[in-house]
């Protein structure tokens, strides 16, 4: 296929984001060029030359509600999402999770691109966008070529790029035990911003034992361990001795725990995530024990025996941008409006939302080629609510995430006699999400 510079929009990387832009944007009428680098320049995880490889788990996830990814997919379905449809085509039997044959999954996707006269599906490495194109939308994900992502450098700075995600865990702020949890910040500095876990000495050796026998996730080969001293992982500084977490990630200086009068002898510090107080993230806490581990170990800290984890911590290849800083609400960016970018290397985690990111992406472009401003969808939503953590998170430095009902604002408290219980307090999220969905697309010019 040759390049077609009378495409109004060029698209980097064939992959969930970028395929999904492609094809939102040809549903529009609008003429697109898909660049995909495969086959001649490989990513070091991608093993075809398929068009929206999943490159680890067939899954996308749970597709039931109330859980915040089964509503990203019921929003992405309002949205008539292609690519949402083709994994519901080749859907494989996994109980409330979405499981596609991958195969087929990639060959369908392949199937709509070759088939929209308006996509011209382009075979080639892309070292700066084209500027044959009027509009540009990088969807190049987390292992983006190299010279692409020099490139990207020299024009957004070096800072503007991450290449490795240290991500540490987020709690419910409703499970943990607050009769253990106190309120404080260190030397009493702040309003008590924080929430502290106090270990005695005994818990501490427990959890140190058990941190340091627990099963880790196996880096792949091209994930050497290149961990920053500020970030290591917490199982990593516990290998440095018995003390290395209670005079690192878990110092007590600075803090009384209020039910003994006392400092205690290591603490566990949560920091807020948003300013309502519905999640916590576990400060110093990056990690890579697999799941069950992080359930297990984690359980461990004073406080946490019912902890519920809305986002589990992990350390991986990944290349994203420092999105907050860079990006504008519509995914484009602040120093070049006509470049926009999605998927995985924006900032969001995970297939289904890079989809999804791929898909207001182009929602933004189209709205742009038309002349109308665009308005994000609202926070209430999956879509918005990840949107938001992109491209406003306060969190520093930026991480990024996965969809979690901790992104979302909490409900207007209406006075009750009896006080909701998680599972209701999410099917009222999700009843939310979709009525503004749905007022949102209708909101939506043409
Ligand atoms: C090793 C690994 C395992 C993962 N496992 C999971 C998982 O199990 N579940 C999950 O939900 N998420 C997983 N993720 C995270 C993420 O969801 C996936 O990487 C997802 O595919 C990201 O979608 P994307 O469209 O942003 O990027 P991709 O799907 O990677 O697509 C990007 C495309 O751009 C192409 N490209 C790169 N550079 C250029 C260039 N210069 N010019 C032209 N094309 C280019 C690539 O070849 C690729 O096809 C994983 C990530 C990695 C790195």
């Amino acid at each position: 296929m040759t390049d077609t510079p009378h495409a109004a929009v060029a698209v980097i990387g064939a992959g969930l984001a970028g395929c999904e832009a492609a094809l939102v944007l040809s549903r529009r009428g609008i003429p697109v060029a898909l660049y995909e680098a495969r086959p001649q320049c490989m990513t070091p995880a991608h093993t075809t030359a398929l068009p929206a490889e999943l490159v680890c788990s067939n899954s996308l996830k749970s597709d039931a509600l109330p859980s915040a990814h089964g509503l990203l997919k019921a929003e992405l379905r309002t949205l008539e999402s292609p690519l949402l449809a083709a994994a519901t085509e080749t859907a494989l039997p996994a109980g409330s999770a979405l499981a596609v044959d991958r195969e087929r999954f990639s060959l369908r996707v392949r199937e709509l691109i070759t088939a929209s006269p308006l996509v011209s599906y382009i075979l080639k490495e892309v070292e700066a966008p084209p500027p044959c194109h009027r509009y540009c939308v990088i969807a190049a994900g987390p292992l983006a070529s190299e010279k692409l992502t020099s490139r990207l450098q020299q024009t957004f700075s070096t800072g503007a790029l991450h290449f490795y995600d240290a991500i540490a865990p987020i709690v419910a702020a409703d499970s943990i035990d607050h009769s253990i949890a106190f309120p404080a910040s260190r030397w009493k500095k702040g309003e008590g911003d924080y929430l502290n876990c106090p270990f005695s000495e005994e818990e501490y050796r427990v959890f140190f034992d058990t941190l340091r026998e627990a099963d880790r996730v196996t880096a792949r080969n091209f994930e050497e361990a290149r961990f920053f001293e500020s970030c290591l992982p917490i199982e990593v500084a516990a290998e440095r001795g018995y003390k290395a977490l209670a005079f690192g990630p878990l110092r007590p200086v600075g803090l009384i725990d209020p039910r003994t009068g006392r400092r205690p002898f290591a603490v566990c510090q949560l920091r807020r995530e948003r300013a309502s107080g519905e999640s916590y993230n576990l400060v110093g806490f990056q990690t890579r024990l697999t799941i069950r581990e992080q359930q297990r170990v984690f359980r461990l800290i004073p406080g946490f025996a019912r902890a519920e984890f809305l986002r589990y911590g992990s350390i991986h290849r990944n290349t994203y941008l420092d999105s907050p800083a860079l990006l504008r609400h519509d995914l484009s960016f602040r120093q070049r409006p006509d470049l926009f970018c999605a998927g995985q290397l924006c900032g969001n985690e995970g297939y289904t939302e890079s989809i999804a990111t791929g898909h207001l992406a182009a929602s933004a472009v189209a709205s742009r080629i038309a002349g109308h401003p665009w308005a994000a969808p609202p926070v209430e939503t999956a879509l918005g609510a990840l949107l938001h953590h992109v491209t406003a998170s306060k969190e520093h430095p930026f991480t990024p995430s996965n969809i979690h009902f901790g992104l979302f604002p909490p409900l207007d408290t209406v006075p009750v006699k009896r006080k909701p219980g998680k599972k209701e307090k999410q099917e009222r999220m999700c009843e939310r999400a979709l009525m503004k969905i749905r007022e949102w697309i209708s909101s939506l010019p043409g």
